[in-house]
């Protein structure tokens, strides 16, 4: 069988587009700049997974290519044809001469269509109805455990000051049993998922337990009906996005570790910190926002997720984005322990009285917003787009109060619910225990300052 002509070759891979070939197997949609849909190499169920990446983005970004993120199929349109159609290497070829109307040679094409399969219609998104962000965020405060456990760190106090209005710009709620609520809203601010999580009174999650999703609780699943919706699962700050679009991204595991990281620096409109909820959950999907926006992204790993991340990273092909690990290497000890993540190793910070460094670290890795150190007076000035000026002033009026009261009391507990009204034993339990950690905490502070003046 005479070869195919080395130039009839090129012609045909530079003609071809993996959105047209790959298209016409699989449904795609667009996302951003790619295009996405379900996998046609794996079981796959979950849309952003399989990324095609369009002829229009130039070669060395990763154009003209699709990628399967779980079962990680990858290539061009005629790798596309011989892996999914199980095409030879030139009846792929005569394949696209035949779509691109290309003579190619007289031997005729070994191939038979598949009959179009037909494509289930796309489930509409979950979008859960705002007012449930706000009765989540009413219930939350002292009922919840890890609320409470963040209130008593040993923050600084221009840190304790602003942990209420850190709270509230992330939509940090509770759940009737005391589990904290972590609202995934998109940066167009719909909610679309939320999590809810138990905390034990180190603050480290209860690990006996899975962390459960708003929509399927008992009550809810009914009315949301998620079974006939797509489930988005947006990065956990992506809300605030729209507040700041200036600020450079941090991303993160876990929420407790962007709410904490946010409110050490306090200066959320340079430095934003986003959650993807573990570290195998960093998807592209979840990230295709922040690189439509054009954003510079930090990726910070925990200590054991390392490569992981770079991996991902080196994937994502966004020149914006790197991973960085110079926190790890300044501020980790060994006594932090291997599985040390970044809100472990601030809060000890905190705790030894070593105090916020400075910053140090995020004037090295940001020449394009450097931080700044004023105090941070952002209630007046900081009104999200979305909220009117009216509502605004209303916030600020409550959490002036909250912020004057903290620190008139600074150092004092914080008044909450008669215990009777709390349904969880446990949490009683657990609120006099971590009574008894601050006081310990707060004795060894005061001890390390008169240390220090002698
Ligand atoms: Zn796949």
């Amino acid at each position: 069988m005479p070869k195919i002509p080395d130039e009839i070759v090129k012609r045909i891979q530079d003609i071809a587009k993996v959105e047209d070939v790959v298209g016409d197997f699989v449904t795609l949609r667009k996302a951003g700049v790619n295009l996405t849909g379900l996998c046609p190499f794996h079981d796959d169920r979950h849309d952003g997974n399989f990324i095609v990446r369009p002829s229009s983005v130039p070669e060395k970004r990763g154009g003209n290519t699709y990628r399967c993120f779980v079962c990680d199929k990858k290539g061009g349109p005629v790798t596309f044809l011989m892996e999914h159609e199980r095409l030879s290497f030139p009846d792929a070829i005569r394949w696209l001469g035949k779509k691109y109307c290309i003579e190619v040679d007289n031997v005729p094409l070994n191939y038979t269509p598949p009959p179009p399969r037909p494509t289930p219609p796309p489930l509409p998104p979950l979008l859960i109805p705002r007012a449930y962000v706000k009765r989540t965020m009413e219930i939350g405060g002292d009922n919840t455990l890890f609320i409470y456990w963040l209130m008593h760190l040993p923050w600084d106090d221009e840190q304790r000051a602003r942990l209420q209005q850190t709270l509230w710009q992330y939509c940090v709620g509770g759940w009737r049993d005391g589990r904290v609520v972590f609202w995934m809203i998109d940066h167009e601010g719909n909610p679309r998922a939320a999590k809810l999580m138990r905390y034990l009174p180190d603050g480290h999650r209860d690990k006996t337990q899975h962390p459960g999703w708003l929509y399927n609780q008992d009550g809810v699943r009914q009315r949301l009906d998620p079974d006939n919706h797509e489930i988005l699962k947006p990065l956990f700050g992506s809300h605030l996005l729209r507040s700041y679009p200036q600020a450079v991204v941090n991303i993160v595991e876990s929420e407790k570790t962007a709410i904490i990281m946010a409110n050490y620096y306090g200066d959320l409109q340079s430095q934003l910190w986003l959650a993807c909820g573990g570290l195998k959950h960093l998807q592209l999907d979840s990230m295709q926002p922040i690189i439509d926006q054009g954003r510079t992204v930090w990726l910070w790993p925990d200590k054991d997720g390392r490569e992981a991340w770079q991996e991902v990273c080196d994937k994502l092909g966004y020149d914006k984005c790197r991973v960085y690990t110079h926190f790890f290497d300044t501020c980790w000890t060994p006594a932090d322990g291997d599985k040390a993540d970044i809100a472990d190793i601030a809060i000890r910070m905190m705790t030894t009285g070593e105090g916020p460094r400075e910053s140090e670290e995020l004037r090295v890795k940001s020449e394009e917003s450097p931080i700044s150190h004023q105090p941070s007076d952002i209630i007046d000035t900081d009104r999200p787009a979305d909220v009117l000026p009216e509502e605004w002033l209303e916030h600020s009026a409550v959490m002036r109060a909250i912020r004057e009261w903290e620190l008139e009391h600074v150092g004092e507990d914080t008044p909450f619910l008669d215990p009777d009204e709390l349904r969880d034993p446990r949490i009683r339990e657990w609120r006099e225990k971590i009574r008894q950690g601050c006081n310990f905490n707060k004795t060894r502070k005061r001890n390390g300052e008169q240390q220090r003046k002698r």
